[in-house]
C-alpha cells in the first residue's frame, strides 16, 4: 500500500497504472474507517485493478462548526484497516492541498432542488461543500469507478448529477448500507455514542423499517407519525425528517402509487448526535 499526502505524486502514479493499461476504483471517506467504508474498498477490488481511497475531513460540507471538530479521526486505525483490506493506494491531503485558494468555489454549478430539500434543507450548504471536494477529489484521481454508499442516499444522487453535469467519464457504484446486528446503520458518527446510546440508536433503522412494512396498509401521513414514534421512544431528544420520497428525485410521495419506487429517509439527534438512514421500499 503506498499512502500520498501531495496531489502531485499520487496523479504521477496513476498515470503510471493508466498507462499499464489498469482501471482505477475510487472510495472517497471522512476517514474513522468500520465495515461500511471497508465493503465500498471489498467492492473496489473485485471491480478495478487499483483501488484508490482517500481520507479527507472536508471542512467546507460541515454547515456547524462544532460538528466538524467533533468529527472522530483514527488515522493509526485507519491505516491499519486500509492496509489489511489491501487497498493500492490511500490518498490523505491535508487542507492546504485540496483547498489551495480557500474555500473559494470555482465550480458555478449546483444541484438544483436536491441541494435544498431534506439533508441539504437541514444542513445548508452542506451539499455545495460536497460538490466542491467531490469535483477536485475526482479531477485529482480521475477513477473509471467510484464507490459511494446508500446510507448517504441523498449524497450520491447529488454526486450523479454532478458526474452527469460535467461529463465526467466515471461510473459510479452505490454501495448498501452495512448495518450493526441492531439495524443500526454503521457510521464514524457512532463512535461519538455511548454503549447504551448506540443500543438505542437503532430506533432510526425501527422507524424505517416500520414505514416499508407497513406502507401499503396505512396513509402515509400515519406511516410517518408512528415511525416518528418510534424514533422519540427510542430516546432521541429531535428529529428533523421522516420522509417517504420517490427514489429517483426525492421529491415527497404522497401516496402509494405501485409505478414510484419509492425511499424512506430519516434523521434525527440522539445524545447530541446526528444520525441519517434510509431504506429503499
Ligand atoms: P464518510 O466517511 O462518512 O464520508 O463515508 C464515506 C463513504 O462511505 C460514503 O460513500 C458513505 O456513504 C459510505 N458509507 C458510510 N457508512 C456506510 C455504511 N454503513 N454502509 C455502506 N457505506 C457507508
Amino acid at each position: 500500500m503506498i499512502i500520498f499526502k501531495q496531489i502531485a505524486p499520487l496523479v504521477k502514479k496513476l498515470h503510471q497504472l493508466k498507462n499499464e493499461g489498469k482501471s482505477i476504483g475510487f472510495v472517497p471517506t471522512m476517514g474513522a474507517l468500520h465495515n461500511g467504508h471497508l465493503s465500498l474498498i471489498d467492492h473496489s477490488r473485485t471491480v478495478a485493478d487499483v483501488t484508490v481511497c482517500s481520507i479527507f475531513v472536508n471542512p467546507a460540507q460541515f454547515n456547524d462548526k462544532a460538528d466538524f471538530d467533533r468529527y472522530p479521526a483514527t488515522p493509526e486505525q485507519d491505516i491499519l484497516l486500509l492496509e489489511k483490506e489491501k487497498t493500492d493506494i490511500v490518498f490523505l491531503p491535508g487542507v492546504h492541498e485540496i483547498y489551495p485558494n480557500g474555500f473559494i468555489s470555482n465550480l458555478s454549478w449546483s444541484p438544483n432542488h436536491l441541494e435544498n430539500i431534506l439533508e441539504g434543507y437541514y444542513r445548508p450548504g452542506h451539499f455545495r461543500g460536497v460538490c466542491m471536494v467531490m469535483h477536485r477529489l475526482l479531477s485529482i484521481v480521475e477513477p473509471d469507478e467510484l464507490f459511494m454508499g446508500q446510507k448517504d442516499y441523498q449524497q450520491c444522487m447529488v454526486v450523479k448529477s454532478l458526474i452527469d453535469h460535467f461529463f465526467l467519464p466515471v461510473h459510479i457504484n452505490i454501495v448498501a448500507t452495512q448495518r450493526e446486528t441492531s439495524g443500526l446503520a454503521m457510521s464514524s458518527r457512532n463512535m461519538r455514542l455511548s454503549a447504551t446510546a448506540k443500543l438505542n440508536a437503532s430506533g432510526i433503522y425501527r422507524a424505517l423499517l416500520f414505514i416499508k412494512e407497513n406502507i401499503s396498509d396505512l396513509p402515509f401521513e400515519e406511516l410517518k407519525h408512528h415511525a416518528q414514534e418510534i424514533i422519540t421512544n427510542a430516546g432521541f431528544q429531535k428529529t428533523d425528517y421522516v420522509a417517504i420520497c420517490d427514489a429517483a428525485t426525492l421529491l415527497p410521495v404522497t401516496e402509494n402509487s405501485p409505478s414510484v419506487k419509492k425511499v424512506a429517509l430519516a434523521a434525527a439527534f440522539l445524545d447530541g448526535v446526528r444520525l441519517i438512514d434510509n431504506m429503499l421500499i
